[in-house]
């Protein structure tokens, strides 16, 4: 039974062998902190950074649909399609077709979502 103020959660044993590696090598951690507490504010920083980057973030990543990464630029306030193509494995942009290297290209490279479709394509950066 938790403390008051705290719930259970059932997860993957997997997850939680995972979790339980991140625990242990993270350095950071106060040498005393239980596993427990451990997971609940890694959770809550995920929480905190996620909120951050929807309020804040100049782009967003909105999904990925066949061999199209769609995107939100805040800044031009428009969803913009960058379309891998795989037999010259690259990527282009619909704003700057022209541009390899623009804004919304580097931002797929660097996302954690795209890096399985980007390696199916075959696409490096
Ligand atoms: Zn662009």
């Amino acid at each position: 039974m938790p403390e008051k103020g705290w719930k259970s959660i059932t997860v993957r044993e997997t997850v939680v062998k995972k979790l339980k590696t991140m625990y242990d090598q993270d350095i950071q951690r106060p040498q005393n902190q239980k596993f427990g507490a451990w997971v609940d504010e890694t959770i809550t920083g995920l929480i905190d950074y996620e909120d951050f980057i929807r309020k804040h973030a100049m782009l967003r990543f909105k999904g990925a649909f066949g061999n199209e990464i769609h995107i939100y630029d805040s800044f031009k306030q428009s969803n913009v399609i960058v379309t891998i193509d795989g037999a010259a494995k690259t990527l282009r942009c619909e704003f700057d077709p022209s541009n390899p290297s623009c804004i919304h290209i580097g931002f797929c490279y660097g996302l954690k979502d795209t890096a399985r479709i980007l390696k199916h394509y075959g696409v490096k950066n």
